[in-house]
């Protein structure tokens, strides 16, 4: 099933840690297996950090700090841009990396290249925006100079599911500011990381600038980093649950930190939508990825008035969907990331149909080889299954109807989560009265996909703290001085 290609793109990728601009193994030697989720087979072998190699990382980047901290914000602005053009030359083969290490369709894949690839070329362009201000007191006794300044060394630790634009979108605003940073991919897609370490140290990227530690023992490995004084910002994305155990050890040193954590997006269609627009917007916010991001649509509420005929529209394309290895033409449902998430989207379907939900299709566990579970669709999902108020993390289009626009609202909001909502209406005093209603940091009113680099993306109440892209993104990673000195 592995093709030349890929064979070829694997064994020129190096396996090791990346620790000031050299390429090594891990302390103790030991390595961490990478697998293809859709036949199971590991595919490489790179090294597995402990708890020293996190330490030398943090050296390297300590010691490299000064230096990028002063190098003009032109010049870092320049590394990012040539990192950007090669990412572009090189799309096909960073596309089929991430489809051998996660699984997502190669045609997805290459949309996260040109997605994750903007976050370079964005930053790139920031760097140089980054100012201060100055003034007169309101006093008149005094000038107020307000100056902007990189925090310093930062750790940051990314999820499997986007493995480009996760990193992208952390190292760019980092490096932007002028900051280093050593960086822990997720463990079961660490390779996506490695390929953009070492375009960034083709695009000239002075060595300890960005260091990668890739470990199957996040814990052990992260605590130390968390806990050293040289790191001075922590930024994570990933799941709510480790998001907050990684807060409570920031807090001990009062780290800044940034969190992009879980979502649980509703998706709203109201009776005066156009339903061709929003069964298109449907099948992007729930199938991209396979279901796997933390902006898929997880709740369908609609009006009760249109539910039977989303339902059948929905249920046809849905059926239309091919399942197989990512790299098969045509293939849009490739495999879930492991076996555990294929066992919670199957429970979460078990459950809500238990309670009463209607199967539409799907919701058969497939017994092949690899991870896979098919696009499923549930109706007349009742309000207490538990896949309403869980990430549902997987191909499973829950749909529950509503009767007036305070329901839909209350249903829409009543989640621990707030990243995310769609909305779907030709009325557009409803639509600003869902900006207004509705709970979360990011809404789609009439789109299904919202991600922009230039736009400021994160979320509101559990979903996390901070945001990525846009102008706000270069900030999280500049702490701000003000300075008063008499008038002249
Ligand atoms: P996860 O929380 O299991 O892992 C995320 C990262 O944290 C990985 O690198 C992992 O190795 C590391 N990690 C795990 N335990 C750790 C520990 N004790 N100490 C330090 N690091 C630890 O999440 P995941 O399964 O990789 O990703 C899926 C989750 O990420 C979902 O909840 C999804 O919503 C969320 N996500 C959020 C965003 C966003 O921008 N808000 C984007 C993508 C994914």
């Amino acid at each position: 099933m592995t093709t030349e290609a890929e064979t070829t793109l694997l064994q020129a990728l190096p396996g090791g840690l990346f620790i000031d601009g050299r390429w090594r193994a891990a302390g103790d030697g030991r390595q961490l297996a990478v697998h293809d989720p859709a036949t199971g087979r590991v595919v490489k072998l790179v090294a597995d950090a402990g708890p020293a190699d996190a330490r030398a990382a943090v050296d390297a980047a300590a010691a490299a700090f000064p230096g990028w901290a002063a190098t003009p914000a032109r010049e870092r602005g320049e590394v990012l841009r040539r990192a950007f053009d090669l990412l572009r030359e090189r799309r096909e083969e960073v596309a089929l990396l991430m489809t051998i290490e996660m699984g997502k369709p190669l045609a997805e894949a290459r949309g996260e290249v040109d997605y994750g690839g903007e976050f370079l070329r964005w930053f790139g362009e920031e760097a140089v925006r980054v100012q201060g201000r100055y003034g007169a007191n309101p006093e008149g006794s005094g000038r107020m100079i307000v100056t902007q300044h990189p925090v310093g060394p930062c750790y940051l630790v990314t999820p499997w599911n986007f493995p480009l634009a996760m990193t992208t979108r952390k190292v760019a605003p980092a490096l932007a500011a002028g900051c280093t940073v050593v960086l822990k991919p997720a463990e079961l897609a660490p390779l996506t990381t490695i390929y953009v370490a070492r375009l960034l140290e083709e695009a000239g990227l002075p060595p300890g600038v960005v260091n990668v530690v890739t470990t199957s023992t996040p814990g052990p490995v992260s605590e130390p980093i968390i806990r050293d004084a040289r790191v001075r910002k922590l930024s994570f994305t990933g799941s709510t649950g480790v998001g907050r155990t990684l807060l409570a050890q920031a807090s001990e040193r009062v780290l800044r930190t940034s969190m992009e954590l879980g979502g649980n997006a509703p998706f709203v269609v109201f009776d005066d939508a156009d339903l061709d627009t929003a069964v298109d917007a449907a099948m992007v916010a729930k199938f991209r990825n396979i279901g796997q991001a933390c902006t898929a649509a997880n709740r369908f509420i609609v009006d009760r008035k249109v539910v039977d005929d989303f339902v059948s529209r929905i249920a046809e394309r849905v059926r239309g969907l091919s399942m197989g290895r990512g790299t098969e033409d045509g293939v849009s449902i490739g495999p879930l990331i492991d076996d555990r998430a294929v066992a919670k989207a199957d429970h979460l379907v078990s459950d809500a149909v238990a309670r009463g939900a209607r199967l539409v299709t799907g919701g058969q566990r497939y017994d092949g080889e690899g991870t896979f579970y098919p696009a499923t669709v549930l109706a007349d999902v009742p309000v207490d299954s538990e896949i309403l108020s869980s990430e549902i993390f997987g191909p499973v289009l829950a749909i529950v109807p509503f009767d007036s626009e305070d329901e839909a609202v209350k249903i829409a909001n009543d989640t621990d989560y707030g990243l995310v909502s769609y909305v779907f209406t030709e009325s557009l005093s409803r639509g600003h009265r869902m900006i207004d209603r509705l709970e979360t940091g990011m809404m789609g009113l009439n789109v299904g996909a919202v991600s922009n680099a230039a736009a400021p993306f994160g979320g509101w109440k559990m979903s996390g703290l901070g945001r990525e892209g846009g102008p706000e993104g270069i900030h999280e990673y500049l702490q701000t001085k003000y300075t008063l000195t008499p008038d002249p």
